[in-house]
């Protein structure tokens, strides 16, 4: 039993507080320092092997009086929260990081502004089918206040037996009807060798959620100006997200915009599951603009309107659907497409939670 007084044990105590501190952080700088050296040998963050043979060090030297079992969680506390300052040291270096860049990016698509609070609608056909059709479509965005209008030309099908898309012939379909309407125009690419020749047309491509990981695709992207809309892929995490993001900015596209789709889960009752949570998740992590894709994240007509008011109370800078002038023989997503009264009833309800 020690007859010390409390205080005097408790100033020894805070003392050695005051020591474990000052040896954890210089511990922690060190870590930072591996962390880079590990960046530029392009060698893997976590290595268990030295974790094992740091704790069994450890345990070898351990007189007690706290047990080896004690002493191996209390390290690998420490050993975990070292990995998670190198992982955070190299999220600061991406590009498309809010810690590199606090500011949100804006992209400026003619007049629009995308990313500066106003939120964007982004509304279309899924597919290209004729001028007639296109031409209906951008006439009720004009009138709709709508300046942003999608359609495939080149269409990613599960099936090769469906139809695959018009080609070059859409992007100038959707070309002509943008202009004669006044609006911008965004149309997914699918072959690296397109991108070039898509900026003639087009004044966003679209990287569709089937080849968020195509990187030859994304490094193409990255080697012109026009502004890339890329959809999280089908089963993409948030973090594999941000870093197809990263190929295109840092290959020298910096006017990324980033579309939340939906991800697949054992849900049948929606054709994906919308991930509302990376919509906040995204914009903290990331100063890119944030889209969600409730057409294809749903595929449901039905329930359209809410999702579209949650994306935007979640902090999305805009949203996108599809809309066909009669979805009944679209001739691909007939079943989830919008027909025009159900579109200018969708956008009444969004310019009235907007204006609330
Ligand atoms: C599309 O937007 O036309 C499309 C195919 O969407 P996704 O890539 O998200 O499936
Ligand atoms: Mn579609």
């Amino acid at each position: 039993m020690s007859n010390r007084p409390l205080e005097e044990l408790r100033t020894q105590l805070d003392e050695i507080n005051m020591e474990l501190l000052h040896l954890l952080s210089k511990r922690a700088s060190l870590v930072q320092e591996i962390g880079e050296v590990k960046k530029r040998q392009g060698v893997n963050k976590f290595d268990p092997e030295r974790e094992k043979k740091m704790l069994d060090q450890l345990v070898a030297q351990n007189q007690g009086p706290f047990d080896n079992h004690t002493v191996r969680y209390l390290f690998k506390q420490i050993f975990k929260a070292s990995l998670d300052l190198q992982i955070d040291d190299q999220k600061k270096d991406l590009l498309v990081s809010r810690k590199k860049q606090a500011t949100d990016t804006m992209i400026q698509l003619g007049t629009t502004k995308v990313g500066n609070g106003t939120p964007q609608i982004i509304a279309g056909p899924c597919s290209v089918e004729s001028e007639e059709q296109v031409f209906a479509v951008a006439k009720v965005l004009k009138e709709q206040g709508v300046s942003i209008m999608r359609g495939g030309a080149f269409k990613p099908r599960t099936s090769p037996y469906d139809f695959q898309g018009l080609g070059v012939e859409g992007l100038k379909i959707l070309r002509k009807a943008a202009d004669h309407y006044d609006l911008q125009v965004i149309s997914e690419v699918v072959s690296p060798s397109d991108i070039e020749m898509a900026t003639e047309f087009v004044d966003v491509i679209q990287i569709g959620a089937r080849n968020m990981q195509n990187f030859e695709l994304l490094k193409a992207a990255g080697t012109v100006n026009t502004p890339i809309l890329l959809k999280r892929g089908l089963a993409a995490t948030i973090e594999e997200f941000l870093f197809a993001a990263e190929y295109i900015v840092s290959n020298g596209n910096a006017n990324v915009m980033l579309c939340e789709r939906g991800i697949r889960t054992y849900e049948k009752w929606t054709r994906n599951t919308l991930d509302i949570s990376a919509v906040p998740i995204l914009k903290n992590e990331s100063h890119l603009p944030v889209f969600v894709d409730v057409t294809h994240s749903t595929g449901r007509r039905d329930i359209l309107l809410p999702c579209a008011k949650a994306a935007l109370a979640a902090g999305a800078d805009g949203v996108m659907l599809e809309v066909h002038p009669n979805p009944s023989v679209a001739l691909s997503d007939a079943k989830q497409q919008l027909d025009i009264p159900s579109f200018e009833a969708f956008m009444a309800g969004i310019k009235q939670s907007i204006d609330a």
